[in-house]
């Protein structure tokens, strides 16, 4: 997502870019992806806004409900809508990546590229890939996610991701009534667990579920049924649908970690977009959609700055740094809310979500949207 976002930026912009994935075929890393408006901002910039509302799904309210089904509230998002000046759209992340792919064309990305070093003069930046081979240009952007090898040049050493303590199950199930209606966002929350399904194009749900687990828990694909059925035993009825109707082969069971905020996202000619700079817990729906304003930003200073591209990046780092470390500690602490890591805080947040009035969790979304580069 950053690669490409990165990628498609620049070249409008007139440059020449190559993107190097280490992977030899391109397969989508998991089911689906809820943009918030702010990342749909940045590919209306770049002119796919259609094709993006084309593959979303209307998601028009937000229902957070507890184990049994008991609505806790209720959240129009329209008026969401009307004070950031865009929809979100959950999208399912094989369509998200066909659209990206498509734009800035599959031919130019170069497959089975493992990038195993960088290194860098006053005039260039270098990537080393594992077959021997090399790539030279004026600026290096590495966007190789929370396992970054770009990240450890940076910082001089390997940055390990933090475990979160939770396991997120996620895929798509074809939509219907049993499930949710759809045009919401429903998320059942008990326990220090969750389960939610949101409307992606197509007439499907993306759903997840989460639980907190210790580390390096394995479940064979065929055993994932029984698995979420143990743990959302006696949850509502549609919970149970849910569990019913899914495809076990195809959920993808994830341990989720994040990074501590990194001290530089840059370092002379080299930067860090998306992941690789600040992989961050799912709990807000950022990850992505700060990796769209990581590529707006480096674009528009590459762009607008001409002094030097180390200049430039350090524009990109000022502008960029404080904004994502915030968002990935504003993640984490909402995860450990969410996932019981103080039970009595897990249980006073399903008290105020009970209490809470919807303008106050529309502005706290809206805040998030609004602090991105398009207000
Ligand atoms: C369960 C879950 C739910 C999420 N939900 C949301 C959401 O609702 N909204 C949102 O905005 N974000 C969400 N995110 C976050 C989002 O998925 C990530 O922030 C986003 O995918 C990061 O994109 P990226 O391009 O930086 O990294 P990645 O998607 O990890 O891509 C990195 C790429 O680099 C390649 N690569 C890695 N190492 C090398 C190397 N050495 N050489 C060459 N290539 C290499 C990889 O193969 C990969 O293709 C979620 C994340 C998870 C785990």
């Amino acid at each position: 997502m950053a690669g490409l976002t990165t990628g498609i930026a620049l070249r409008q912009a007139g440059y020449e870019v190559e993107i190097y994935e280490k992977t030899s075929k391109l397969r989508p890393a998991g089911a689906g992806i809820s943009l918030w408006s702010n990342g749909i901002k940045i590919l209306n910039k770049l002119g796919l806004g259609e094709k993006v509302a084309a593959i979303g799904g209307q998601m028009n309210r937000m229902e957070y409900r507890n184990q049994y089904g008991e609505i806790l509230n209720d959240i129009n998002l329209l008026p969401l809508v009307e004070q950031v000046g865009q929809r979100p759209y959950p999208v399912s992340r094989t369509d998200l990546q066909n659209m990206m792919l498509e734009a800035f064309g599959k031919e130019d990305v170069h497959l089975g590229m493992r990038c195993v070093s960088v290194e860098q003069n006053e005039n260039s930046a270098t990537a080393i890939f594992a077959d021997g081979t090399t790539a030279t240009g004026d600026v290096l952007i590495g966007a190789d996610g929370i396992h970054s090898t770009v990240r450890n040049y940076l910082g001089g050493k390997k940055v390990e991701p933090c475990y979160a303590d939770y396991v997120n199950w996620n895929g798509l199930v074809e939509a219907n009534p049993d499930l949710a209606e759809n045009d919401v966002w429903v998320i059942y929350v008990g326990d220090g667990k969750r389960a939610s399904m949101m409307p992606v194009g197509d007439n499907r749900f993306y759903f997840f579920f989460g639980c907190p687990k210790p580390k390096g828990t394995k479940v064979a694909p065929k055993d994932i049924r029984g698995e979420l059925a143990e743990i959302f035993a006696g949850w509502a009825q549609p919970v149970q649908n849910l569990i019913a109707q899914l495809d076990p082969e195809q959920v993808n069971r994830l341990e989720i970690s994040d990074i501590d905020p990194l001290p530089h996202l840059v370092k002379g000619r080299i930067a860090l977009v998306g992941d690789s700079g600040h992989a961050t817990t799912p709990t807000l729906g950022q990850g992505g959609c700060q990796a769209m304003e990581d590529a707006e930003v480096l674009c528009r200073y590459l762009v607008t700055t001409n002094i030097s591209v180390e200049d430039a990046l350090k524009r990109y780092e000022a502008e960029r740094k404080e904004r994502v470390a915030k968002l990935v500690l504003k993640a984490r602490q909402r995860t450990d809310t969410i996932y019981n890591k103080v039970p009595e805080e897990t249980q006073q947040w399903y008290e105020q979500l009970k209490q809470e009035e919807p303008k106050d969790v529309t502005d706290a979304i809206s805040k998030i949207i609004l602090g991105g580069p398009f207000h």
